[in-house]
């Protein structure tokens, strides 16, 4: 089955008491049982939840996984990830993370004794000289929020494997559509369902899928045993906008290209990250292991400072100023101030995210419109 017809029914089926198309919310916290013991394989919310299934087994399909592990956000699905591990154990992840990601790395799992290295990944190869006899587990992110770096999937699989160490790939910002991180030899694949899955910005989520028996069994003890799970409400949410990925990435990716190339003919803005540039560092590894290039980018004005930029941030009318990304409006962020503000500026600058750089998440409105505004407000 081809993509586009996963999205639509991979994992689900009419609900066998009415024949409703869509699962219904199983809004219940448990369920009865006929005798001790004897039940239709639900008994507790927490363990498990019908709506949830659903998501979880289209998830599993459209990632090319075995199993899907659903939580209450992405934040929660990667704390679920770092209990695979145990104190001493250390981490290689990219330098180029989602500020929250480093947050809960930095600030949480260092505290119960797992080490992590920050490693600049663009070049794969690097990766090799930071993994220790303790290392456990490789994190990245490609493309990299905010800078869109790409990171060569395969390359750094094969690192992992060379070392018996499991490799987690943040698809977030590619989404399924783009990128398969498991058909290239991922361990894990984890999302922030809040972006382009659930793609209508309603819904906070996230979601980690997998391949290996063990690894999803180990998984789902912690989603029960820790109980960061989703609500059957945001389940549903996602198992709605997954119905429409596609079409909407197609949109994405067309927006994207037209913006990224009239911001980069425009006379006031300097540079502009967008993995589509054939001069892109690393547009080679983009185009082979992604399906497109998406409407995630971010720009410089050439007027390097600030106020510059903030007259931008303040004068769209149709990219709204706000955090978070993927859904189908159009969203603009400043990174220092915003998602990327719990990064030390030492550290953001050290790894190139300037104090004035502007983020884009390019929506699926009319792309014309969407050109207009921007230019008046970049003026
Ligand atoms: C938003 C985001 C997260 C965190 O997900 P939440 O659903 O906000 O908890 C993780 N990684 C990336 C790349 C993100 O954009």
């Amino acid at each position: 089955m081809k993509l586009g017809t996963k999205l639509i029914h991979a994992g689900v089926a009419p609900d066998p008491s009415t024949g409703a198309i869509m699962t219904p919310i199983f809004q219940t916290s448990t369920y009865v049982q006929s005798a001790p013991g004897v039940h239709k394989g639900y008994e507790y919310a927490r363990t498990q939840n019908p709506t949830r299934d659903a998501l979880q087994n289209a998830l599993a399909a459209i990632e090319n996984g075995t199993h899907g592990i659903n939580f209450g956000s992405g934040l929660a699905a990667t704390d679920a990830v770092m209990k695979l591990l145990s104190p001493g154990d250390e981490v290689v992840a990219t330098n180029d993370l989602y500020g929250g990601t480093y947050r809960i790395f930095t600030k949480v799992f260092e505290r119960y004794g797992i080490k992590f290295s920050f490693v600049g990944m663009r070049d794969a190869a690097s990766v090799a000289a930071h993994i220790t006899p303790k290392t456990k587990m490789i994190w990245l992110e490609t493309p990299t929020n905010p800078l869109l770096n790409i990171i060569d999937i395969a390359a750094v699989a094969q690192i992992a494997q060379k070392n018996g160490v499991l490799l987690c790939v943040d698809n977030t910002f590619a989404s399924p559509y783009l990128q398969n991180p498991l058909d290239l030899g991922a361990d894990i694949v984890l999302h922030s369902a809040t972006k382009y899955l659930g793609g209508h910005s309603d819904v906070v989520h996230g979601a980690v899928i997998v391949k290996n028996e063990e690894l999803a069994q180990q998984l789902y003890f912690i989603q029960n045993s820790c109980g960061a799970v989703p609500g059957p409400q945001d389940c549903f949410l996602v198992l709605r906008g997954i119905k429409t990925l596609h079409v909407r990435m197609q949109r994405h990716c067309e927006n994207g290209e037209k913006i990224a190339h009239f911001l980069r003919n425009h006379d006031k803005v300097d540079k502009v990250y967008w993995p589509g540039f054939t001069d892109h560092p690393n547009h080679d590894i983009a185009k082979r292991q992604m399906r497109g290039y998406g409407g995630m980018m971010s720009f410089t004005l050439k007027d390097d400072n600030m106020d510059a930029a903030n007259r931008v941030l303040s004068h769209t009318h149709l990219f709204s100023l706000a955090e978070s990304l993927g859904g189908v409006e159009s969203l603009i962020g400043h990174p220092a101030s915003m998602t990327h503000a719990s990064i030390p500026r030492e550290e953001r600058i050290k790894n190139g995210l300037a104090d004035s750089l502007i983020r884009l998440s390019v929506g699926i409105e009319d792309v014309d419109d969407l050109i207009a505004d921007l230019d008046q407000a970049i003026g």
